[in-house]
């Protein structure tokens, strides 16, 4: 089929590829230059396991091109909305604009019969107001929304085997002629076994939401835990493992740290909330707040236990952060905690070394009053404590004795509960983990 995808980020370069992959023909459409330029020459613009190797694959097969014009989506069947949603700038709602411009570029170049098909992430209502711009430009087009569930650092394999597949039509049938376009689209997953659900267009909109707000609820309930231990002398990662083990709790999403942040969890949140105000039914997602509440106080208590590594006061204090990316595997340091951690501790007066494989770059534009260093000894050179703040492997595996011969004083504080402590003790080291004794 002749697919084009509009907006070329963490959603849509990976989506592009992978529809190329399946074996359609399919081109690529963003506004950013330079992005279109990586992407046209084979290489990743972000940082995504696996992705560069694909692009080259299918590149080299001619099914997959990338432009800066929206007239390039003229002639495809099935158009995919990618752009970013983002938070408005002081508010908690999702900036639309984005979505809205896509929608409105593309309408031009709608054909009848043409599928439009909503993969970002909004606020409900929003695809049934689309829809009527869509079939406004185009009255025998229509408007679907099929959320997206990868998780980045597995991006390219969650879109080529989804766990499942939602499509959102306007009435909820599975005998909706879009229905079998999509599942055109998507025959290769739906072969090997795919699920896939079929819901009208709010309930779409909403398993995304919905989705998120869970997995956020899950990680700042493990944080809220991980304070009670702090109190009462307990140890979190042994909680989580025991109440993990009942499988209507289930362990994954329950590591204590430092809490979610990125591109996707906060923002959704929020607008979340915010769109459940519009809709008079706030006090449904109140406890939102609070999750957000007690993710946004790990960051804080992560200062406060520095400087209480340091012997009270930050002052001076050379302090190494290891990781800047909001999880490892990415360089999306959009809302990182690492970051925001080493910001503040740079404001409260220490000097902050941030080291990351992956994120600098990014994090380097978002914070450029940080120091940056490529590597991981030259960062943690003399430095008075050491904060790992995002469990990449290479800082889990780290030796705490040919570490300890880097740094003038062996402090560890373990923002993700990812180190052994036993180990790092025995080589000398104080060690605060969170949540652990
Ligand atoms: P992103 O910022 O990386 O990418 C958005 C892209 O859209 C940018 O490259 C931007 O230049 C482009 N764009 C903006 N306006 C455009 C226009 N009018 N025409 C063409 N291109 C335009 O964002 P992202 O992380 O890819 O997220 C995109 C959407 O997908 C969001 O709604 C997000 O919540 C959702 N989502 C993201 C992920 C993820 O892991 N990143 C997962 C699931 C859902």
């Amino acid at each position: 089929m002749r697919i084009s995808v509009i907006g070329c980020g963490y959603l849509g370069a990976v989506h592009a590829a992978c529809m190329a992959k399946l074996g359609h023909d399919v081109v690529g459409i963003d506004v950013d230059e330079r992005k279109i330029a990586d992407l046209s020459a084979g290489h990743a613009p972000f940082f995504e396991p696996g992705l560069e190797q694909l692009l080259q694959e299918v590149q080299a097969t001619g099914r997959l091109s990338f432009m800066t014009e929206m007239s390039a989506a003229e002639g495809s069947q099935v158009h995919f909305v990618c752009v970013g949603t983002p938070q408005k700038k002081g508010e908690n709602a999702a900036d639309l604009s984005y979505v809205d411009a896509a929608i409105a570029g593309l309408a031009p170049y709608l054909s009848p019969g043409d599928l439009v098909v909503g993969k970002s992430t909004v606020p409900v209502g929003t695809a049934a107001r689309l829809s009527d711009v869509v079939k406004g430009a185009q009255p025998s087009s229509e408007l679907m929304w099929n959320p997206e569930f990868l998780r980045e650092g597995h991006a390219v394999t969650d879109t080529l085997q989804p766990d499942r597949l939602v499509y959102g039509v306007h009435d909820g049938s599975e005998e909706h002629p879009a229905v079998q376009i999509l599942d055109r689209v998507y025959s290769g997953p739906l072969e090997a076994g795919t699920p896939r659900l079929v819901t009208d267009l709010p309930t779409a909109e909403l398993v995304k939401t919905a989705a998120n707000s869970f997995l956020a609820t899950k990680i700042s309930f493990i944080n809220a835990m991980a304070e009670l231990c702090d109190a009462a002398g307990a140890n979190v990662s042994l909680l989580a493992d025991a109440i993990g083990m009942d499988d209507r709790i289930g362990r994954k999403f329950l590591n204590a740290g430092i809490g979610f942040g990125g591109g996707c969890l906060p923002k959704d949140i929020r607008a979340f909330m915010a769109r459940a105000g519009e809709l008079g039914a706030d006090q449904a997602l109140t406890f939102l707040r609070e999750v957000d509440a007690i993710n946004m106080r790990r960051r804080t208590r992560v200062v406060e236990l520095t400087r209480e590594l340091c012997g009270g006061s930050l002052l001076g204090q050379r302090i190494t952060v290891l990781g800047a990316a909001f999880k490892p595997q990415s360089d999306d340091v959009r809302d990182s905690p690492a970051l925001s951690i080493a910001a503040q501790l740079q404001l409260q007066g220490a000097v902050v070394t941030v080291t990351d494989p992956e994120a600098l770059g990014n994090a380097a534009r978002r914070f450029p009053e940080l120091h940056y260093e490529e590597f991981t000894e030259a960062a943690m050179n003399r430095a008075d404590a050491v904060l790992l703040l995002t469990e990449w492997p290479e800082y889990r595996e780290l030796d705490p004795y040919e570490a300890g011969a880097l740094v003038s004083a062996k402090r560890v504080l373990d923002g993700r509960n990812a180190l052994d402590a036993r180990k790092w003790r025995a080589a000398g080291w104080t060690y605060r983990g969170l949540g652990r004794p």
